[in-house]
């Protein structure tokens, strides 16, 4: 097999990472009996490989210490929210190959957490705030200076409750008011100068209706609802760590049970982007099919693509849990399904650029029966092929004027047909544009595959399919869907640097007949052309395959 060169590859042998061994601890302190986790999308779009990875390390530590994972619906915007999210993300992490205990929306806390919030303004410790939000926002101070506090601070509790309850029962616009935390408008810490709890928004939710016209912000609900399920261990991304400060405060000023966050590095990955604003966009803007556009870092593009989900695992696995951001090599995630398809997709034959290749002294009235391996490394697995005189095999296995060290068909040079017999160029045909339309061979009968007795030695072999019984089949090949590394982090709009040449679309290449009555989520090797699988465009009669990934890395990523 080749031999790869990978990237960001981790060693192999294992040691516990860092979220392991605060779980370890705190299971032999006897901190926890059964560590408790979360999984909590919100239901704004479709997963992507980003996600995949926080799936892995949630559900996977859960699996490790015998412990459980809640699936939490983080729908606490009513705007930007679907049923059609919601079922896309079941499926996926489905596909991926976890469970959760308990599926839950935090949409289903409201009420309660409507009763933490009361709570905090009798304590003294929220208040409503009239000032419109750029008034928030110029008060707030920069990290060099202190905020101000303004006259709503100092609000008596009665009037709090008041004024809560009637941002409650719709007696404001969106904006007129909100409520905030009293916690200290100097700290150093922007996050804790008296954050924003709740706002008011007069739209329809897609689980809670018209019931509400107040919404919590995230930082009032995430770790609200971890402590209402009892989590032991919220994981989270680095850019939430200015955030544990305010979720410790609010769990220690409501008495509530103590969840603690944890966070790690987010996944980025080379020659893609991972966020589902910008994904969004992809789709809205048509610059792709669809969220499962094979294209997509989406969950549901790379499974349209051909990738399993134990691929998708062992890349998770492979790239670790880090602590500082950094960017993944998307050919590490290439490896991995090239290494498992490797091991089990069936070697078939099929031709993307096909002219046909005549076999002059073959008698056109006959079919010969011939079989071919399905796997190499397991020779009793084979299946019949059929041969006849007309094949076709791919323009590029023919060279006019052959280069050094050519070893494929040109005029005069033989080459082995896969599991078949060697030919001998004699002559080629080409139309007054100078295109190649026939390619005119003998063969050597004594040399036929597994019983060869022509002494004849050639460096070449090459696929073909029996021009007779061919099927075609529409096939789709794919590239990188941007130009450049980290197409976020540019300038200017990322979506300048779409790669035009993403899609190729193939409307006409022969395969072996039986692929016909492939199974949907069937995977190929088409010999010397990568690794296939069925699109689900696919219809009988209109067949579609998907490239998954090329048989060798074919970009060379910078050394750095
Ligand atoms: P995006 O930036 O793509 O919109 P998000 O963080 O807003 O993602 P959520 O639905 O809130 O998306 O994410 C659910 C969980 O997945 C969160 O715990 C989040 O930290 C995690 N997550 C999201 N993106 C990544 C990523 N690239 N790498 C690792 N974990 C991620
Ligand atoms: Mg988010």
């Amino acid at each position: 097999m080749e031999k790869e060169v990978i990237h960001n590859r981790m060693p192999e042998e294992k040691s516990l990472n860092f979220i392991e061994e605060i779980i370890e601890q705190d299971l032999s302190s006897g901190k926890y009996e059964r560590i408790l986790t979360r999984f909590p999308p919100e239901p704004n779009g479709y997963l992507h490989i980003g996600h995949a990875k926080s799936i892995c390390l949630n559900f996977g530590l859960a699996r490790k210490y015998n412990g459980r994972t809640n699936l939490r619906f983080d729908d606490t915007n009513p705007v930007t929210e679907d049923v059609e999210y919601v079922e896309s993300i079941k499926e996926d992490i489905r596909w991926l190959g976890f469970t959760w205990s308990n599926e839950y929306y935090s949409s289903d806390y409201f009420d309660e957490l409507y009763l933490f919030a009361v709570k905090l303004i009798n304590k003294g410790l929220a208040y409503v705030d009239d000032s419109p939000s750029e008034k928030i926002a110029a008060d707030k101070g920069t990290p060099t200076e202190p905020g101000k506090e303004n006259e709503y601070r100092n609000r008596s509790v009665e009037e709090n409750l008041r004024l809560f309850e009637d941002m409650k029962n719709g007696k404001y616009k969106d904006g007129e008011k909100v409520l905030r935390a009293k916690i200290d408008m100097a700290h150093i810490n922007m996050l804790m100068r008296d954050p924003i709890m709740y706002r008011i928004k007069h739209a329809h939710h897609h689980r809670t209706g018209d019931k509400w016209c107040i919404y919590p912000m995230y930082d009032f609900a995430h770790g609200q609802s971890d402590s209402i399920e009892h989590i032991t261990h919220s994981i989270c991304t680095l850019e939430f760590v200015p955030h544990r400060q305010l979720y410790d405060w609010f769990i220690e000023k409501l008495e509530i049970f103590p969840s603690r966050q944890y966070e790690f590095a987010r996944l980025n990955m080379t020659y893609t982007v991972m966020s589902k604003r910008r994904l969004l966009q992809l789709v809205n803007e048509k610059f792709v099919s669809g969220w499962d556009d094979p294209r997509m870092p989406t969950l549901s593009g790379f499974r349209r693509k051909g990738y399993t989900p134990s691929s998708i695992r062992t890349f998770c696995d492979k790239i670790g849990v880090a602590k500082r951001d950094n960017l993944i090599d998307i050919s590490l995630l290439e490896f991995c399904i090239r290494e498992e398809l490797n091991e089990t997709a069936v070697r078939v034959m099929a031709v993307l650029n096909p002219v046909k290749l005549i076999i002059d002294n073959y008698d056109e009235n006959i079919t010969e029966e011939l079989t071919t391996e399905n796997l190499p490394n397991d020779p009793g697995n084979i299946r019949t092929i059929t041969f006849s005189k007309e094949l076709w095999i791919e323009k590029e296995d023919f060279m006019e004027v052959p280069v050094k060290k050519w070893f494929r068909l040109a005029p005069g040079q033989m080459v082995r047909l896969k599991s078949a017999y060697i030919v001998r160029c004699e002559s080629f045909t080409k139309d007054e544009e100078g295109n190649l339309t026939e390619i005119h061979c003998t063969y050597i009968p004594e040399s036929r595959s597994h019983n060869d007795t022509s002494n004849l030695k050639v460096k070449g072999t090459i696929h073909w399919v029996n021009a007779k019984t061919a099927a075609t089949a529409e096939v789709r090949l794919y590239q990188r869907l941007f130009t450049v590394e980290n197409p976020a982090a540019e300038e200017g709009d990322f979506k300048s640097f779409i790669n035009p040449d993403s899609l190729t679309i193939i409307k006409n290449a022969f395969i072996e007949p039986h692929l016909q009555h492939a199974e949907k989520g069937a995977h190929f090797q088409f010999i010397r052309n990568g690794y296939f699988c069925i699109d689900k465009d696919s219809k009988p009669g209109a067949l579609v395959f998907n490239r998954t990934v090329t048989l060798k890395e074919g970009f060379k990523p910078k050394s750095d």
